[in-house]
């Protein structure tokens, strides 16, 4: 018995060697895709590449941080490949049945908004940004709801049942939301802010703009 035990140990022993090569060599080229695309802000085979990084995504952060580069990176580069794959089913649907989600920490420290229950009620008062986004948005069909805490979503699409979604947010919002759209099916577009936080946070005004004109 114990003369068969030392080829069986060789044999699992090589086969644990070649996976972990095989791991290494696929995060390297995955950590290698990822800075391309932000330097080209072009994407290859965007499901392949999803699949492998959810799978991959703690081994390239180790390499990306082994090469002083920001690890937060796979992250954004996550969320830059669902908005790109979501793209298309994202823009078949019309304005009305599109509903934008955003941070209540966008607005002005001195927002006289009241709370309800549709969200926190903007009413454009001047001192922040969000009262002409929400016009805006308005104006073009959607609708534009800002998000009081983190259950809110969820109820608000198990009321209306959106089908797509433009959501704002810090960067683990954005990835946990476009993950909750995917498992519903709904198209989701996220939109990360510039400056994250509990109060005075920033977004990229123009990049929302656009993300919702398309
Ligand atoms: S514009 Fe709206 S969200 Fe901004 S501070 Fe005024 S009421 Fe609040």
């Amino acid at each position: 018995m114990i003369e068969y035990l030392d080829p069986l140990f060789y044999i699992v022993g090589k086969a644990v060697v070649i996976v972990i090569a095989l791991v290494l060599i696929f995060s390297f080229m995955g950590a290698l895709v990822i800075l391309y695309s932000f330097k080209t802000g072009r994407f290859f085979y965007a499901r392949i590449m999803l699949i492998a990084l959810s799978l991959l995504e703690s081994v390239i952060k180790a390499i990306l941080w082994l090469g002083r580069a920001d690890d937060a990176l796979v992250d954004d580069f996550s969320i830059l490949l669902r908005n790109y794959i979501n793209h298309r089913k994202f823009h078949e649907v019309s304005n009305g049945d599109r509903y934008i989600f955003m941070p209540q920490c966008l607005r002005s420290v001195d927002c006289p908004a009241k709370l309800g229950p549709e969200g926190i009620a903007c009413v454009n008062c001047g001192r922040c940004q969000m009262g002409q986004a929400k016009e805006y948005a308005e104006s073009l069909g959607y609708k534009f709801f800002i998000v009081p805490g983190s259950s809110f979503i969820k109820r608000i699409i198990k009321k209306y049942r959106p089908k797509a979604i433009v959501g704002v947010g810090c960067q683990m919002e954005i990835k946990e939301g476009l993950a909750m759209c995917h498992s519903k099916d709904i198209p989701a577009i996220g939109v990360m802010l510039t400056k994250a936080g509990c109060v005075a946070t920033t977004l990229d005004w123009d990049q929302f703009y656009e993300a919702i004109s398309e």
